[in-house]
């Protein structure tokens, strides 16, 4: 693969946007230039970054930034003949620093065009018929042809080319291409991506240390604090994989039948310990140990037996068969079960079949939650107009239980910053992680934001995903101790979600476990699903097996975030990702059971 070196152009001047340097406005979690740096960087050997203000900021990404030759901000061009000047590779890779959707294998198919047309500029083209010149590879032998055209005055991204061999390479995900070229269209497209979202949270969270031995039986579904070392071989010694008859391979004839003499009985627990002679075999049962000399044995139903004679036809059996090793299962010193993986009914039979009674497994993590709102009632209180029963602290519950938690039921919290501050700071003196419910949304009251960042360093983050979009995330600390906060949604099904998506992982790695995110199934959508592409929708949906064997999903009725019998009714999660636009019916959509999830 020949070697492609990126530039993302930056020197514009952002004249639609107010003058503002564009690369550096705040996009989702950092800049839209750190967007289209992280979407490309892997795509390339080297990235400059062409840019005519604040080259320090641009710097600050540790790769080379280039100014225009010329100080006329002669458009894209000047940045694409800044690259080329200082390209060291052959080829070169532009993208604008406003198209932080751009595919990620953006490089490799406008190579593959490139290569196939032998071309020396290969463009992207969008099933929309529009020509994307910014997107480019290009040899960097185009210099000479690329500065003729600037020097005659000439400044069009597409109209520099002249005799140049141009691939034109078609891409179907017209979005990924997408510019943004207005305050309006920033804002709109300022959402956190989920999978940004939860890298983030993944690598604020650290496993807690403490650990604990817990008699074997104790420790079904909690977390390995260790490695489970084998003691023994298992099984401990050779053995018959079948009832029939051991014996030495070596005496098995070519082509004819074999006769033995069979001279004793092994049994499971009483092994036959004489070392026998050649033309001899042994009665042998499942599991005896394999009689001293003997390597092979037959299965009792491939032979015929005369008195203490069994006749064995040519070609039943080879040497070796049906003799299980010791130590084939596990072998001496070697992990049987590794840290991090809870313990299910298999490991617990395992760590048994190896003769150890205690376990050491991580203490438990201690999660408190409460759930905020001045129209909450707990359940057992009459219900005067205009209020609700919380159900979140329920599902929270059930969520957080499942998961093997400790858990801490604060109850639910008044529309009130000293309240709120006050149950904050409890929670955060007794657990190891916070789940509120409620008041993060735009609209909700302001003072949450204050608390929290009062008493820690959270985020309130709007996501790119419905239900779900508001979410504050962060640790607080209050007298010396200090919490992982999620601060989620109030709406009950936006509940269940964000912490499927988001605290489920979070918690495990705290817990410190394998982040065993269950994989998503694959099912053909029974109707057609209506999307909007740029935001990731959780919809509920029932799944079944269709008579052809087939996995078919439909979704519950109405989808409404505060419509909590539509997740008592569904069985998975129907994932529509960021990208996708409507599903037609019969179309393939990825699911996420809930059976296992907690
Ligand atoms: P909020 O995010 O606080 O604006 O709440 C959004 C919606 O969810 C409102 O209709 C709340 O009444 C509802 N809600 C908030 N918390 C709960 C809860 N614990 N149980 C049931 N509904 C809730
Ligand atoms: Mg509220």
């Amino acid at each position: 693969m020949e070697t492609i070196e990126g530039l993302i152009l930056a020197g514009g001047r952002g004249t639609r946007m107010g003058h503002v340097d564009k690369g550096l406005q705040p996009f989702q979690d950092a800049t839209l230039v750190a967007a289209v740096f992280r979407r490309l960087a892997p795509q390339v050997a080297r990235l400059s970054i062409s840019a005519n203000r604040h080259l320090d900021q641009y710097a600050a990404f540790g790769v080379p930034v280039l100014p225009d030759a010329t100080n006329d901000f002669a458009g894209p061009l000047a940045g694409l003949e800044a690259g080329l000047r200082n390209a060291t590779s052959s080829l070169l890779l532009t993208a604008p620093c406003d198209s932080p959707f751009l595919p990620l294998d953006l490089a490799a198919r406008l190579l593959a065009g490139l290569q196939e047309a032998n071309a020396d500029v290969a463009l992207a083209v969008t099933a929309d018929g529009q020509r994307h010149p910014v997107f480019c590879l290009v040899k960097t032998t185009v210099l000479p042809q690329l500065q003729a055209y600037l020097r005659e005055g000439g400044r069009k991204m597409g109209g520099w080319h002249g005799d140049l061999r141009v691939a034109k390479v078609m891409f179907d995900d017209t979005e990924a291409f997408m510019n943004i070229n207005t305050l309006n269209e920033l804002h709109q497209h300022a959402d956190l991506a989920v999978a940004d979202a939860q890298r983030l949270i993944a690598r604020a969270v650290t496993p807690v240390a403490a650990i604990e031995k817990v008699a074997l039986r104790a420790a079904l579904d909690r977390v390995l604090a260790a490695d489970i070392i084998s003691p023994i071989d298992v099984p401990a010694h050779d053995n018959s994989a079948m009832d029939g008859y051991a014996l030495r391979g070596a005496d098995l004839l070519p082509g004819a039948p074999t006769m033995l003499a069979v001279t004793g009985i092994a049994y499971a627990g009483r092994p036959f310990e004489a070392a026998i002679q050649a033309g001899e075999c042994v009665r042998i049962m499942t599991g005896a140990v394999m009689p001293p000399g003997c390597d092979t044995v037959v299965a009792q139903e491939c032979v015929t037996v005369d008195g203490s004679t069994v006749r064995i036809d040519a070609g039943v059996v080879h040497t070796g068969d049906n003799r299980r090793f010791a130590g084939e299962d596990l072998a001496r010193g070697s992990a049987a079960l590794k840290k991090g993986k809870i313990v299910r009914p298999a490991d617990l039979g395992l760590i048994a079949s190896l003769g150890i009674a205690e376990v050491p497994v991580q203490r438990r993590l201690r999660v408190a939650f409460f759930s905020t709102g001045d129209e909450l009632r707990s359940v057992g209180e009459p219900l005067d107009a205009g209020s609700v029963y919380d159900s979140n602290r329920y599902t929270l519950y059930g969520m957080l239980q499942r998961l093997g938690c400790d858990i801490i039921d604060m109850g639910v919290v008044r529309d009130d910053a000293a309240a709120l501050e006050a149950a904050l700071r409890t929670a955060c003196e007794n657990a190891d992680a916070i789940i509120t419910s409620g008041g993060v949304s735009v609209g909700a009251a302001d003072y949450t934001r204050d608390v929290m960042a009062r008493l820690g360093d959270v985020a309130f983050w709007k996501i790119g995903m419905r239900p779900g979009r508001p979410l504050a995330f962060g640790h607080v600390t209050s007298n010396g101790r200090s919490a992982c906060l999620f601060g989620l949604p109030g709406n009950p099904v936006a509940v269940m979600v964000s912490f499927y998506f988001f605290a489920r992982a979070a918690l495990l790695q705290m817990m410190g476990a394998d982040a065993v995110t269950p994989p998503l199934l694959q099912a053909i959508s029974s109707a057609p699903i209506r999307k909007k592409p740029g935001r990731t929708e959780y919809q509920r949906g029932i799944f079944s097996r269709t008579g052809s064997g087939r996995i078919e999903v439909q979704l519950t009725g109405a989808q409404g975030s505060g419509i909590l019998s539509s997740m008592t009714q569904a069985n998975c999660i129907v994932v529509l990702h960021e990208e996708m636009g409507n599903v037609a019916a019969g179309g393939i959509v990825d699911i996420l059971p809930f059976e296992g999830l907690v």
